[in-house]
C-alpha cells in the first residue's frame, strides 16, 4: 500500500502530528538493496534509533525478512536493540569506549574496532576470558574518520597469527553519493587491498549509495542505512526506493490574513493578496528545520488533497504557518492535517529546502509526534 493512501486516525490526535512509518516498505527497500548486494548480503543499519524511523520495530521487521546483521553506532543503542534481536549479530561502529568490553560481552554485541588503542584493549579482553563473539575491523580508506591507517592494518597483519579476532573487515565511503567523485574509486582500491590483508575474514564497504557503483564494487555485505527509510541514494537521478515515512500536521487554525500584514516571527513574508493561512502545531523543537523557511531555497510544499500549499513565514519553535489558499476550504478546518512529508513532498525534498541531507531531517524527526508503523 502506498504511504498516501494512509487512513487519516480516527481517534483525537494530542500530539501535534502523526509520523507514519511503512514498514513494509522499509523491508521492501531491503530487498531491493539486497538484490543489489548479491551474492554477498546487506545488513540493517539502525543507528540513530533506524534514522528517527523505530530501530526496534525496524529491527524486528527487517530479523523477520531474513536480515541478521545489524549495525548501531553506540552500546547503549545495541543493547536495545539485543533485546528485539536475540540471535542477530549486532556491530557498534563508534567502537569501544574505554574499559566496555564486559558491556559489550554482556549484550554480545561487537565492536567496530576503528584505533589501535580499542585494538589493545579488546584483544586483552579476548585472551583473558576466550570470548569469540566477534568483532569488526574498521580500515580507514581515506575518509579519515575512524579505521585503522593503511601502514597500521600493514603492520597487524603481519603480526604472527592467533585465534580468528575479527569477524568482519570494513571501510567507509566518503562521497558515494556524489557521482563519479575521484575518492570513491580511490577508496575501493585502497580498500580491495587492504581487505586481501586479512584473507577469510568477510569484507563490507558499500553504504546505500555504494550499493549503486555496479556489482565489481561489492563485497560480502553492505550496510545501507538511508536507502531503507526511503532516502535517495542516487541524488543524481530518480530516487529508486520506495518512500517510508508520512508526516500529517494538525492544523490549529485557519484564518484570514489580509494583503500586505506579515505572518510570523521577524515579519518575513507579506501576503501578496488576501490569503487563507493555516497554522499547524509542529515547529522547529519537532525537528522542522529552521532554515527551511530562509530565503533563496526550495520551497517547502505541504499537500492537502493533492494541492501543493507553500510554508510561509519563519518557522517557529512549536508553530509553522502554510499559505492554504489554494486547497478547498473544507478540508483545512480545526483538526484538518496538512502533509508535510509525504511521496510528493519527501525527505530529500525537505532537506534541498532546508539546505541540508534528508539524513538530517529523518533524524531530526521528534519524539512528540505520534509515531505509528504499519505494515508490519
Ligand atoms: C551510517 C553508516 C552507514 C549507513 O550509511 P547510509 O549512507 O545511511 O546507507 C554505513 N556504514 C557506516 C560506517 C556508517 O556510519
Amino acid at each position: 500500500m502506498p504511504a498516501a493512501e494512509f487512513a487519516p486516525l480516527a481517534a483525537p490526535d494530542l500530539s501535534g502530528g502523526v509520523l507514519t512509518v511503512d514498514l513494509a516498505a522499509i523491508v521492501a527497500n531491503w530487498k531491493t538493496l539486497s538484490a543489489l548486494a548479491a551474492p554477498g548480503a546487506a545488513a540493517g543499519v539502525v543507528k540513530a534509533d533506524a534514522y528517527g524511523c523505530g530501530a526496534v520495530a525496524v529491527g524486528r521487521a527487517l530479523g523477520a525478512a531474513g536480515c541478521i546483521t545489524f549495525f548501531v553506532a553506540l552500546p547503549e543503542e545495541g543493547k536495545a536493540l539485543r533485546a528485539a534481536l536475540p540471535d542477530a549479530a549486532i556491530y557498534v561502529l563508534n567502537g569501544l569506549p574505554p574499559g566496555a568490553c564486559e558491556a559489550f560481552a554482556a549484550a554480545r554485541l561487537r565492536p567496530v574496532i576503528g584505533s589501535l588503542a580499542e585494538l589493545a584493549e579488546w584483544e586483552a579482553f579476548v585472551s583473558a576470558t576466550g570470548w569469540a563473539e566477534g568483532a569488526a575491523l574498521h580500515l580507514d580508506t581515506g575518509m579519515n574518520r575512524l579505521g585503522l591507517r593503511p601502514e597500521e592494518a600493514k603492520a597487524l597483519a603481519l603480526r604472527p597469527r592467533g585465534k580468528p579476532l575479527f569477524s568482519l573487515v570494513m571501510s567507509h565511503y566518503a562521497c558515494a553519493d556524489e557521482h563519479g567523485h575521484p575518492l570513491t574509486a580511490r577508496q575501493l582500491v585502497t580498500f580491495r587491498e587492504a581487505a586481501a590483508l586479512f584473507p577469510g575474514v568477510p569484507a563490507s564497504l558499500s553504504n546505500s549509495a555504494g550499493l549503486f557503483l555496479g556489482s565489481a564494487a561489492q563485497f560480502d555485505l553492505a550496510r545501507p542505512g538511508y536507502a531503507l527509510y526511503g532516502g535517495n541514494p542516487t541524488p543524481w537521478t530518480a530516487n529508486p526506493m520506495r518512500p517510508v515515512v508520512r508526516l500529517d500536521l494538525s492544523i490549529v487554525q485557519s484564518r484570514i490574513v489580509p494583503a500586505g500584514e506579515t505572518v510570523g516571527y521577524g515579519a518575513r513574508w507579506t501576503a501578496p493578496n488576501t490569503s487563507r493561512i493555516a497554522v499547524v502545531s509542529a515547529g522547529y523543537a519537532d525537528g522542522l528545520l529552521r532554515t527551511a523557511t530562509a530565503p533563496g531555497l526550495a520551497p517547502v510544499l505541504g499537500y492537502i488533497d493533492g494541492v501543493a500549499c507553500p510554508m510561509v513565514g519563519r518557522i517557529s519553535m512549536d508553530l509553522a504557518a502554510f499559505d492554504v489558499t489554494a486547497a478547498p476550504v473544507e478540508k483545512v478546518q480545526r483538526g484538518d492535517t496538512i502533509a508535510l512529508l509525504s511521496e510528493r513532498f519527501g525527505v530529500d525534498d525537505y532537506a534541498r529546502a532546508a539546505g541540508t541531507v534528508g539524513y538530517e531531517v529523518l533524524t531530526s524527526l521528534s519524539q512528540r509526534y505520534q509515531r505509528r508503523h504499519v505494515g508490519g
